[in-house]
C-alpha cells in the first residue's frame, strides 16, 4: 500500500488544483496539531481521474475555471482527503470527543455504552484521513496497533461481562494491521469470549482494495461470525478494483454493510445517496447507517443543517427500495448515545445565551439532548 503524505507527490491534476493557501495550510497541520494528510495513491489517481474528467466537460461545455475556488466541481473525492483551510475554523461548540466516549471507557481502548456490545480501537491508523473523521482527535496521535499488553485488560473485561455479545474492531482502521496481527487480536477476543460477534469497521477496501488479498479473505472467513462494515459516501468510490474487492468478501460468506456520513459538497442530495445505495444493493452490499455530521473539531463546513438533512432523507426514501435504505442516525454529541432521525424527531428548539439555537432530539434512555441547528 503506498500512501502519499506531501502534495508535491499528488498526480498532476490533483496536484494542479492546490491553491497556495492550501498548500500553506497543509505544511501546518502538524504544528497545529491537525490531523495529518495522508491518501493512497490508489485514491488519489481515482481522484485524479475525478478532476480530469469535470476539466475536458468544463472545456467542452465552456464553464468557466472549475478549479478556482473553494467549492469546485468534481471533487467528491478530493474534498474527503484534501485538508481545507476551513478546518482550522473551531466552534465552540466542536468537541475533542463529540460522542463522549470518554464516559463509556472501560479499559484503554475500549467503549461499552450499549448493553451487548463493545468498541476496540484496535489501531489508530488510517490507509488515509478522512477529513471529516468524527474521532480525529485520537487518530492524529497515530497510535498503532493494538498490543498483546493493552489486550490483556480487554480480555479480561469480555471474560467478565458476558452481556457483551458483540465487538466492534475500529479504529483508526483495524485492516491497516498484517494479517498476522489480525489474526493474533481475533483470536484473543474468541479465546476471552469463543462464538463472540465480530465486527470489523474499515475504510480498507474503498482506500487500498490490494490490501483486500485472497489471505485476507481467508483469515475473515475463518474468524466467522464476522461481518465487515465499510465506510463508504459516494458512488465514485466504488471504482472496478473495489468492486472486485467487495465481491471477494461477499462471495467468500463474510456479511458487508456500509456506513456513509452525510457530508455537504460530497453526497448531500437525494439523488447521489439513492445511487450509491442501490449500487451497494447491486454488489450484495447491505447499507447499514446514514450519519449525521458529528461535532468534531474543525468539520463545520461538512455538516448539513439538520432540517435540511432530514429532508434528503425524507426524499431518499421515496427513491430507492426498503432494501438499500439505511436508518439515518446520529450521535447525541456529549453521551447521549446513537438515535434514529426522522422528520418529526426534532422536538423543540432552544437558545442559549450565547444566540446558538439548538434542536431537541430524545435519546434512547428518553431524555432531550441538544444538536446546533446550523446554518447551510
Ligand atoms: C455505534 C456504536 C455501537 C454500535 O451501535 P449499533 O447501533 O449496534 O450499530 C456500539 N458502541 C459504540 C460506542 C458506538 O458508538
Amino acid at each position: 500500500m503506498k500512501l502519499i503524505t506531501r502534495v508535491s507527490d499528488l498526480p498532476p491534476a490533483l496536484a494542479d488544483s492546490v491553491t497556495k493557501e492550501e498548500s500553506d495550510f497543509v505544511d501546518t497541520l502538524q504544528a497545529k496539531g491537525i490531523l495529518p494528510f495522508a491518501v493512497t495513491s490508489y485514491y488519489a489517481d481515482l481522484a485524479n481521474k475525478e478532476i480530469q474528467a469535470s476539466l475536458v466537460a468544463a472545456r467542452t461545455s465552456g464553464a468557466l475555471n472549475p478549479t478556482s475556488g473553494a467549492q469546485r466541481h468534481g471533487d467528491v473525492l478530493r474534498r474527503q482527503f484534501f485538508p481545507s483551510p476551513e478546518e482550522a475554523r473551531i466552534l465552540p461548540y466542536e468537541l475533542e470527543d463529540p460522542l463522549g466516549e470518554v464516559h463509556f471507557r472501560v479499559a484503554p481502548r475500549l467503549v461499552h455504552q450499549y448493553r451487548d456490545r463493545v468498541l476496540l480501537l484496535a489501531n489508530g491508523t488510517c490507509a488515509g484521513y478522512c477529513r471529516h473523521c468524527f474521532r480525529r482527535s485520537w487518530t492524529s496521535t497515530l497510535q498503532g496497533f493494538i498490543t498483546p499488553e493493552e489486550l490483556e485488560p480487554v480480555k479480561a473485561y469480555l471474560s467478565a461481562h458476558p452481556e457483551v455479545r458483540e465487538v466492534l474492531v475500529s479504529g483508526g482502521d483495524p485492516l491497516m494491521g498484517s494479517d498476522n496481527r489480525l489474526a493474533e487480536l481475533f483470536t484473543a477476543l474468541r479465546d476471552a469470549r469463543p462464538g463472540i460477534l465480530l465486527r470489523i469497521g474499515s475504510r480498507i477496501p474503498i482506500m487500498a482494495p490490494e490490501r483486500i488479498t485472497a489471505d485476507l479473505v481467508a483469515l475473515l472467513r475463518h474468524y466467522r461470525p464476522l461481518r465487515l462494515i465499510l465506510h463508504i459516501n459516494h458512488s465514485k468510490e466504488l471504482a472496478l478494483e473495489v468492486r472486485s474487492a467487495l465481491s471477494c468478501l461477499i462471495e467468500a460468506g463474510i456479511p458487508v454493510h456500509t456506513q456513509t456520513v452525510l457530508l455537504r459538497g460530497v453526497n448531500d442530495t437525494a439523488l447521489e445517496l439513492a445511487e450509491l445505495f442501490r449500487e451497494l444493493l447491486d454488489l450484495g452490499v447491505t447499507p447499514y447507517y446514514l450519519f449525521q455530521g458529528d461535532l468534531a473539531p474543525g468539520t463545520s463546513h461538512f455538516r448539513v443543517n439538520l432540517e435540511r438533512a432530514l429532508s434528503i432523507y425524507q426524499e431518499l426514501t421515496r427513491l430507492i427500495s426498503g432494501l438499500g435504505l439505511p436508518a439515518f442516525a446520529v450521535d447525541l454529541p456529549g453521551g447521549g448515545g446513537k438515535v434514529h432521525l426522522h422528520p418529526g424527531c426534532i422536538e423543540g428548539e432552544d437558545e442559549d445565551p450565547s444566540g446558538q439555537v439548538w434542536y431537541l432530539l430524545r435519546s434512547r434512555d428518553n431524555t432531550l439532548w441538544r444538536y446546533p441547528k446550523e446554518s447551510n
